[in-house]
């Protein structure tokens, strides 16, 4: 998509578009924007539109606090709702310094900073598909959230048991509307759970959606009068909602896991790819799996993986590679712990470094599993290099702590950031006394 500033600004006369949204995310992936008339689009598109970095979250320089924001154009989009009529475009934008330099804790910039280390490699391709996973909640009387599922439905239920159907069909037409291609969506497992998978595509390209997709979902189901969250277990006793991602890399227009001889088809490159995923596991979790919530999903027995350990056939994996159909085109790595939650510029480039990391250094990975933990020894696990994923944010941050390759995906500056904030929101979960503890103690001692 080779689209040229006098292109925008032709298209933006012509649809008569009266406000251009600049967007941008900050450290946690929160989607930001600046808005600006019409008339300022010729400058910002000359990235002279500045603002100020130091308010926002990750991004916080003492001496320089004016940033730049520096639009990609192949993201130049008409936005589908518009209040009033008024007609509103956007724009999603890197970062830089008033000198020009990319500011290095842009999240954006860190992904594209991993995927050329990719090139250099000489895999020329990161590509991507998603499974988002998210819960339709019921509002109360003042219109917050309740903990309610708007539904009693299951996996892949209908109407009127799936009441979120047109919800969901909705967030689907509006975000084909916003060019961004749905592969298929569902209801889950859990009671108002829902899904929406993408076709993968390259890593920018998907991190960029993804920050879309939860902004629309958001808006779209205030207007069915039902929240909804990203969270990654907001109901207990039910399943969690993940973010799998579908992985490949490519080289030379070929897919660089694809080996025709290998029982699952997956080359040595996979291979090693996978053993990397598997070696840097806790480190990487602090990332794709960001909150204290996370761990609450990654326990046993609700489809969620606790352990790192790949497997073809088993339900429960950190690496699922799914059944060969031995295409080319289809071979592909599935990582099952990330959740929506994560920021995923900074996930996909943790997820894309560790895998680096285990090709270059031509590691290899343990056998595949393919029967039960559960009835594993302590003794067979150890044999079988299974591990345990971290159980908390604190055990997370703990690893990456200690893991200087993924520290340096997001680079000094966005690595102590993300640290202080996770820190922070550590301690402050851990001095709060919970409904648990209280249930369990008040009465008893
Ligand atoms: N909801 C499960 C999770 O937490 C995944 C279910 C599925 O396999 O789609 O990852
Ligand atoms: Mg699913
Ligand atoms: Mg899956």
């Amino acid at each position: 998509n080779n689209i040229a500033k006098a292109d925008i600004l032709r298209q933006a006369f012509q649809d008569d578009i009266r406000y251009v949204r600049l967007q941008f995310t900050d450290l946690h992936g929160t989607l930001k924007n600046v808005e600006i008339p019409v008339n300022q689009l010729a400058e910002a598109l000359d990235g002279k539109i500045m603002f100020d970095g130091s308010s926002i979250h990750g991004f916080v320089r003492i001496e320089e606090s004016d940033m730049y924001l520096q639009p990609d154009l192949s993201t130049w989009l008409m936005l589908p709702f518009s209040p009033d009529g008024i007609k509103i475009a956007r724009l999603i934008c890197n970062i830089s310094l008033p000198d020009g330099t990319p500011f290095s804790a842009d999240p954006r910039g860190i992904l594209q900073r991993v995927i050329h280390e990719a090139k250099e490699l000489g895999f020329d391709e990161y590509r991507i598909g998603v499974e988002l996973e998210f819960f339709l909640l019921k509002l109360d009387d003042r219109k917050k959230p309740t903990v309610q599922p708007n539904d009693q439905g299951g996996y892949f239920d209908i109407a009127p048991t799936d009441a979120g159907e047109n919800c969901r069909r909705d967030i689907v037409l509006t975000l084909q509307q916003l060019g961004i291609a749905v592969a298929s969506s569902h209801h889950e497992t859990a009671p108002g759970q829902h899904e929406i998978d993408l076709h993968a595509a390259d890593a920018l390209t998907v991190a960029d959606h993804i920050t879309t997709l939860k902004m629309v979902a958001r808006t779209i189901s205030r207007i069915h009068g039902l929240h909804a969250t990203f969270m990654p277990k907001p109901l207990q006793d039910e399943d969690g909602s993940g973010l799998h991602c579908h992985l490949s890399l490519g080289r030379s227009k070929e897919n660089a896991f694809y080996h025709v001889g290998d029982q699952y088809h997956l080359s040595p490159v996979a291979r090693s790819f996978i053993a990397g995923l598997l070696f840097h596991a806790p480190a990487i979790t602090a990332i794709t799996n960001p909150l204290v919530n996370s761990y609450k999903r990654l326990i046993p027995g609700y489809e969620a993986p606790a352990y790192t350990f790949w497997s073809t056939s088993h339900r429960m994996p950190f690496v699922r590679v799914p059944s060969a159909t031995d295409t080319p085109t289809d071979t592909q790595i599935e990582l099952r712990s990330p959740d929506a939650s994560c920021n995923p510029y900074l996930a996909f480039a943790a997820i894309l470094k560790a895998g680096l990391d285990g090709v270059s250094n031509r590691m290899c990975p343990p056998d595949p599993i393919h029967h039960s933990l559960v009835t594993m020894s302590e003794d067979e696990r150890f044999q079988y290099q299974i591990t345990p994923l971290p159980t908390s944010l604190e055990q997370a941050i703990e690893a990456l702590e200690e893991n200087e390759i993924i520290q340096d995906a997001l680079g000094m500056h966005a690595f102590s950031h993300y640290l202080q904030a996770k820190l922070w929101e550590w301690e402050q979960y851990r001095k709060t006394v919970h409904p648990w503890e209280l249930d369990h103690y008040l009465e008893r001692y």
